[in-house]
């Protein structure tokens, strides 16, 4: 029962292969952020923390 908002809301990370399947587009969604994102002139904080679902884990598939 989702309603898509924006076009840009439904752009998906092309790094992320769950996200491209039918229905699990909203649970990937945030798969666009693949990489943390350090807090300039901090060390070790984050702006922006990665994903951390498994379908983009460093190391590839098991
Ligand atoms: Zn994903
Ligand atoms: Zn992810």
């Amino acid at each position: 029962m989702s309603v898509p908002t924006t076009d840009e809301e439904r752009t998906l990370s092309a790094e992320c292969i769950l996200g491209q399947r039918p229905g699990l587009e909203d649970l990937h969604r945030q798969c666009r952020q693949i990489a943390d994102v350090p807090l300039p002139h901090s060390n070790g904080l984050l702006l922006i923390k990665r994903c951390g679902c498994g379908c983009h884990r460093p190391g590839g598939a098991a």
